[in-house]
């Protein structure tokens, strides 16, 4: 039994009714499932395009990381993404943020997620569920992480002319 954190986003059509009918699909995949609130975040990457709404789901499972990434492409699928330009409009995307103090790193599959210690959207609901949860890369807190990003942001602003 695997503990994983699963990063979930919507910014197309009826997000809220994209990230209930997901969650639904991700209690069969584990138990015990811990939710974060619901956060709006302005789109990453490409920016004209509609705000998203994140969260992330903390569930024990007994599924492989590479079983566990196949479930969750296909519930993409069953949602109605189509996978158009990178960092595109989607009804739902659905990433392993990490499973338990794995590290792993394949075409495929990169554990943890990369990136993940810049992103509001995936700390913020972070800090919710696990914030003494230790990047296993990084050997840093969730809520050290969460610290640090806040005030490089905070630097950043009080550059800005
Ligand atoms: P992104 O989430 O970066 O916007 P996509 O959702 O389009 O990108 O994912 C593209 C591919 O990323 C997936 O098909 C999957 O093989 C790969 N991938 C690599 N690491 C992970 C991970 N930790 N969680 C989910 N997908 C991952
Ligand atoms: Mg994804």
């Amino acid at each position: 039994m695997a503990i994983t954190f699963i990063g979930i986003g919507s910014n197309l059509g009826e997000r809220k009714r994209y990230i209930r009918l997901a969650i639904e699909k991700l209690s069969f995949l584990g138990k015990n499932l811990c939710y974060s609130h619901v956060y709006r975040t302005k789109p990453y990457g490409e920016t004209d395009q509609p705000d998203f709404l994140n969260m992330v789901v903390k569930m024990e499972t007994d599924l492989s990381p590479h079983s566990l990434l196949e479930h969750l492409l296909s519930i993409e699928t069953e949602l109605g993404r189509k996978r158009t330009k990178k960092w595109g409009p989607r009804t739902i995307d659905l990433d392993i943020l990490f499973y338990d103090n794995l590290i792993l790193t394949t075409p495929k599959l990169t554990i943890p997620h990369p990136d993940l210690q810049n992103r509001v959207f995936v700390l913020k609901p972070l800090m919710d569920i696990d914030p003494s949860f230790v990047h296993p890369t990084l050997g840093k807190t969730i809520a050290e992480l969460w610290e640090n990003l806040r005030t490089r942001d905070d630097q950043r602003q009080e550059t800005k002319p």
